[in-house]
């Protein structure tokens, strides 16, 4: 255990459990050199222990450096609940995950993330006040596509020489919570739209709201265009797909789009700019870490406008530098978090 925690430079790692509601839970702080640590909380079933430990550990980790570059007073972690095979009352067994929360004083913040609702983060705080993204905080989605479309602009800028975006081609994969809502974004300012999601239903309304091109699932990624905009799932960008991309640039929503840094290096090589993804979907985390902090909106507004300026800022030294916007991404974060 000591030698994962080692190679993240993780700094607790928290476990509880509770027999009467069957919450077995972990917690995993990375680092808060910059601030308590805020992070979302999985619910999923877990072949093991150890894998469930893992995936806290690598999550926790990503917040970190997301939290730095995203100029946030907040460190980086991660909470993972084990669903077990059957449970008799989830709203209890939230509750003991609150007191769990609640005997760190602060060091970790919790959120929603896959498998949890607000409905999830309202029993949670019950028993504390170190949870954000409840019912009455609202819904993060909205601003991360505000941060991913400010990001594509800086991305225009950076690799077509305008942040104009009239008459660009932009392929979406994902029109859900975040992909719709920067599809109208994009659509406002006279972008050509080409889109896909699993489900018909979504690309029919974008084709019929927004005027989009409906392309399938299996070739999206290979259409044609300026820009595109990974808004799924991640692990889109690997040795299989890389070489079917046809556009300029790669800026998207999704969590880890890149299989591997390999990738980030290979898609630099072909001359394809890429939007380092935990940078440029960040506008969710800002919202949530500055909502929990009651700043007004026009703060939060303020602050996720920057999400261009910082995108600016990688690309001027991965040019600089010769490097992928990736790898200047994790210097910086890694300056910021170790001073090295
Ligand atoms: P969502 O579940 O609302 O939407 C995802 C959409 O992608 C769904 O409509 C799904 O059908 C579609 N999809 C999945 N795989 C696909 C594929 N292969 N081809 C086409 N469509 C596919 O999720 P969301 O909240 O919109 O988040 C989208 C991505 O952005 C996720 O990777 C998420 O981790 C990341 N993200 C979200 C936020 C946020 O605030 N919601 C913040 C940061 C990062």
């Amino acid at each position: 255990m000591f030698t994962m925690m080692e190679s993240a430079r993780l700094e607790a790692l928290h476990l509880a459990q509770d027999p009467v509601t069957g919450l077995k839970a972990i917690i995993a702080i990375h680092n808060t050199r910059l601030g308590p640590a805020l992070g979302g909380c999985r619910y999923l079933a877990y072949p093991d222990t150890d894998s469930a430990v893992r995936d806290a550990i690598r999550l926790a980790q990503g917040m970190s450096y997301k939290a730095a570059l995203a100029g946030l007073e907040q460190g980086g972690g991660k909470a993972v609940i084990i669903r077990p095979a059957h449970v008799d009352n989830r709203g209890a067994l939230f509750e003991a995950f609150g007191r769990m929360i609640e005997t760190l004083k602060g060091g970790y913040i919790t959120a929603v993330d896959s498998g949890t609702s607000s409905a999830d983060m309202d029993c949670i705080a019950q028993f504390t006040q170190h949870v954000t993204s409840t019912t009455t905080a609202g819904d993060p989605s909205p601003h991360t596509a505000m941060g991913v479309f400010a990001g594509i602009r800086a991305t225009a800028l950076a690799r077509l020489g305008s942040d104009d975006l009239q008459g660009l081609r932009v392929a979406i994969q994902g029109l859900g919570n975040v992909g719709y809502a920067l599809a109208e974004q994009l659509a406002a300012s006279g972008v050509e739209l080409y889109v896909s999601d699993l489900d018909p239903g979504r690309v029919q309304l974008a084709a019929e709201e927004l005027g989009a091109h409906p392309v399938s699932s299996e070739d999206l990624l290979g259409t044609p265009c300026d820009i595109l905009a990974p808004c799924g799932l991640g692990g889109v960008l690997n040795s299989h797909t890389v070489g079917e991309l046809h556009c300029a640039a790669v800026a998207g929503a999704a969590n880890n789009q890149l299989a591997s840094n390999e990738i980030a290096d290979e898609l630099e090589s072909r001359g394809i700019l890429y939007a380092p993804d935990y940078v440029i979907n960040s506008g969710g985390l800002i919202y949530v870490a500055l909502k929990h902090r009651e700043q007004s909106l026009a703060a939060i507004t303020a602050h996720l406008s920057k999400i261009g300026l910082r995108l600016t800022e990688i690309y001027g030294h991965a040019q600089a530098d010769k490097r992928s916007p990736a790898r200047v991404a994790d210097a910086l974060a890694e300056r910021l978090l170790y001073g090295s």
